[in-house]
């Protein structure tokens, strides 16, 4: 049977038991993978969208028991989908979105974006989380990712995560238990799916808040091809050295396969500059990490992901 009959008869036997709700997701067949992620490509793929984690609670587990393979997508920022699709079943958490201020502190669902959430803060005069401002992520994935910029962390505001273990359970665990280091957390081991995080933010001026936001916005303006689709800078660090500033000296921007360019304004970034397939990207990744270690003797790392 294939992916999406089989998702619809377990979640019709979780309806029938009445364990879940119709009302509480979206089904969707062959949904293309280019509408759910920023560098617009990929194939398509049986895409199930919660609104609430309950259906992640009761689902993850029969996906682990019936070894159909599965993939989190938050809002798709740091992804690339291949062009053939993806076999088993994408859980797509963007209208997991609900969030609540209360006191110095915001809680809200995965699916919630961190632009969105720093917006919100400064709506509450909160500061701590301006750096956020401007990364087109979700809270899942920031949290999954430790996703930073401009010095900020998400460690250094993540308070604590609600999340869904491929047993079914639901954890609540403080930042500290989350084994957060660069791009890293301990959801990268354990397949577990973050349903909800809460930020501990301080009181702060909005004037200075909103003057912060757009200082840091304006940086991404004029170094970063924000007018092309991209998963934002795609190699790592390398032992503190500036990836991008490596790939520039080698001489590869403006390098292209197919669609795909490294980007003129910004190395670290490859761009989805004509209609590029994943497979222009793929390969000018390769082509990128081969010429950096003709260069200087090193493997840099991917830290976008491949949806596989
Ligand atoms: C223009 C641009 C600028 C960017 N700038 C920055 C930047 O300044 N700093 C930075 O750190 N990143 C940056 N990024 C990369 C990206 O936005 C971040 O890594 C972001 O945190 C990814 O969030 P997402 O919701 O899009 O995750 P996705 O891309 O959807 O997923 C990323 C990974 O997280 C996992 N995941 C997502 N949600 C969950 C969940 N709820 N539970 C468990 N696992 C989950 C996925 O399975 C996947 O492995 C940029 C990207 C772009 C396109």
């Amino acid at each position: 049977m294939r992916v999406y009959e089989t998702i619809r008869a377990y979640l019709d036997r979780l309806i029938e038991k009445g364990e879940l709700q119709e009302e509480l997701f979206f089904l969707a067949e062959a949904h293309p993978l280019s509408q759910l992620t920023t560098f617009r490509t990929g194939g398509n793929a049986t895409v199930l969208f919660p609104l609430a984690a309950v259906v992640i609670e009761k689902l993850l587990p029969i996906l682990v028991r019936e070894n159909i393979p599965y993939f989190v997508l938050g809002n798709g920022s740091n992804v690339i989908a291949k062009d053939e699709g993806y076999p088993g079943l994408i859980l797509s958490l963007e209208k997991m979105k609900r969030f609540a201020v209360k006191g110095n502190e915001i809680t809200a669902e995965s699916g919630f974006s961190v632009t969105a959430l720093a917006l919100t803060a400064k709506k509450a005069s909160l500061s701590g989380i301006e750096f956020f401002y401007g990364i087109p992520g979700s809270v899942g994935g920031a949290v999954f990712m430790n996703a930073g910029a401009y010095g900020g962390e998400c460690k250094d505001v993540l308070k604590s995560v609600t999340y869904v273990t491929r047993k079914g359970e639901v954890v609540s665990a403080g930042v500290e238990d989350l084994e957060m280091g660069y791009r890293t957390s301990v959801f990268e081991k354990n397949g577990a799916i973050v349903v909800e995080a809460t930020f501990s933010l301080a009181p702060g001026d909005v004037a200075k808040i909103s003057a912060e936001m757009e200082n840091l916005m304006a940086q991404r303006v004029a170094k970063q091809p924000l007018e092309y689709p991209s998963a934002g800078s795609v190699f790592k660090r390398y032992e503190g050295r500036f990836t991008a500033k490596m790939i520039q000296d080698a001489g590869l921007k403006g390098v292209r396969v197919g669609g795909a360019q490294v980007s003129e304004k910004h190395a670290g970034f490859i761009i989805n500059y004509d209609h590029a397939t994943s497979n222009d990207i793929f390969q000018l990744i390769d082509h990128v990490k081969k010429v950096i270690y003709e260069k200087e003797g090193i493997h840099i790392a991917c830290e976008v992901r491949t949806i596989e």
